[in-house]
Parts: C-alpha cells; sequence; structure tokens
C-alpha cells in the first residue's frame, strides 16, 4: 500500500524526521486557505503546490509548482486538482489529482538521495544513498555509480551506529548536519519496523539556508501482506 506524500511526511514528522509545514487541499478553496494558514503560523509569503499522486516525476511534469502569491496559489491549485497528471512512471492516461499539498517554500543549499528499502535478493534492510538527489536515482545508478552508497543490514548483527556514520561520512557531511543525517537514517529504520514500511524513499533530502536536513519529497509504501497489523495506517 502506497502512502501519499502528506501521509509519508506525517509519518516521518511523527518520528522525529523534519519536514516542511504543509496541509493538503481538495479544492481551490481550501488551497488559499491553506496557504493563509501557513502564512499566519510561518511567515512565509511563498508556497509549493503538490499534485497528490501515486507517482514520482511530478516535478517535470508540472505536478510541483512554485506560487509567490495568494492569488498564484488559486491559480495553480485550480490548473492542477480535477485534472489527470501525466509522468514518465505513468500510463497515458495519467492520474487523477483529488488533492493538493500546500507547503511552505524552502530555499535549497543541496539535494540528496537517501532511502531504505526491503532488498530481497540481499534478505535484508539496505540504504541507499547518494549526493545527486531529485534526480531519477536509476539513472544515477547507471551513469555514476560510484555516487551511489550502500549499506544493507546484517540480520544477525542489527543496526550499527557505526555504519549509518560511515554512510553520512561519505556524502561528506560534517559536523551538526552529519548528526542530523544518521538520526534520520535511525529514524527511518524505526518506521519500517514499526509500520511494516517496505520502501521509504526521500528524494529528495535537502539542506536549507540554516543547514537543516529536511525531507522534501516522500515515497513509503507498507507491505501489504501486515496491513492487517497497521490498521491506522
Ligand atoms: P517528484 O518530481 O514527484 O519527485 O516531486 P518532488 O517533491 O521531488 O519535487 C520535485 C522537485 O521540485 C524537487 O527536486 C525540488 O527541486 C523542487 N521542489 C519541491 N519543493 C520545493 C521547495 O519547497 N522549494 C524549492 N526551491 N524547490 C522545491
Ligand atoms: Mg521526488
Amino acid at each position: 500500500m502506497n502512502l501519499h506524500e502528506y501521509q509519508g511526511k506525517e509519518l516521518l514528522n511523527s518520528f522525529g524526521v523534519r519536514v516542511q509545514r504543509g496541509i493538503v487541499a481538495t479544492s481551490t478553496e481550501q488551497a488559499v486557505s491553506a496557504a493563509k494558514k501557513l502564512q499566519e503560523d510561518t511567515g512565509t509569503n511563498w508556497w509549493v503546490i503538490k499534485a497528490q499522486v501515486h507517482a514520482g516525476g511530478r516535478g517535470k511534469a508540472g505536478g510541483v509548482k512554485i506560487a509567490s502569491s495568494i492569488a498564484e496559489v488559486h491559480e495553480r491549485a485550480s490548473e492542477m486538482l480535477g485534472t489527470n497528471l501525466i509522468t514518465k512512471q505513468t500510463d497515458q492516461k495519467g492520474l487523477p489529482v483529488n488533492q493538493v499539498y500546500v507547503e511552505s517554500g524552502t530555499s535549497i543549499q543541496s539535494e540528496y538521495y537517501l532511502s531504505l528499502l526491503v532488498d530481497r535478493t540481499k534478505e535484508s534492510w539496505t540504504y541507499i544513498a547518494s549526493i545527486e538527489g531529485g534526480v531519477d536515482i536509476e539513472a544515477v545508478a547507471e551513469e555514476s555509480p560510484e555516487k551511489i552508497i550502500n549499506y544493507t543490514i546484517d540480520p544477525l548483527k542489527g543496526l550499527e551506529l557505526y555504519s549509518l556514520k560511515q554512510m553520512a561520512d561519505r556524502m561528506g557531511f560534517t559536523d551538526d548536519v552529519h548528526s542530523q543525517f544518521v538520526s534520520i537514517t535511525k529514524r527511518m529504520f524505526e518506521i519500517a519496523k514499526d509500520k511494516d514500511a517496505n520502501l521509504i524513499e526521500v528524494n529528495p533530502l535537502i539542506l536549507d539556508d540554516h543547514n537543516q536536513l529536511i525531507a522534501l519529497d516522500a515515497k513509503i509504501s507498507i507491505e501489504s501482506n501486515a496491513l492487517f497489523r497497521q490498521e491506522e495506517l
């Protein structure tokens, strides 16, 4: 079972992974009041409007739009809601946009890739990280495999802090960002165990102007055989 981006981010946030403040909307009016509420709460004067469909590649397909005024929020939301979004990952018909997620805008210093997934061939959990984020990870793996960092958890040893720190080293992180990265990876494993997630993909994980690592996108998939014990989700 796939979660929508906004649901995935709620989950990440509830486990202590930093995300941007956002509100989901099913109508243009709701999108406008969401933007106003975010402005009141965070002081932001720009927003990102994101189509909530179960497919990646939304950015390039017009499903992620920046708005720099309330009028523009109205315009962007009305353009998206009620249409079908066709991305690289959908068929030719695309997927209906019934909801948009309105987020406070974030200034991006750098974009990274980070995921944790059940690797069936290795019969364990594997982290994949890369300094090349916000782009198609398959393309990175093909064109510059040296930019992909892997860590497969040894089932007998369990999650090893040392290996998470090594990943952070290889990403080139130091000081506070290094410890933020280690903490995010640790929390992703907690989510995986607690919520029976077989994929948690954050692409991009970004570094903002205040040197905070933020999950700017989230794709989380819950193992369907375990849904009986994940009723809440
Ligand atoms: P995807 O195309 O479906 O994977 O959607 P994403 O949520 O990953 O968004 C695509 C791209 O839009 C990201 O890689 C960012 O470059 C950009 N983007 C998304 N949200 C923001 C934001 O708040 N600020 C800025 N500057 N760019 C954003
Ligand atoms: Mg993405």
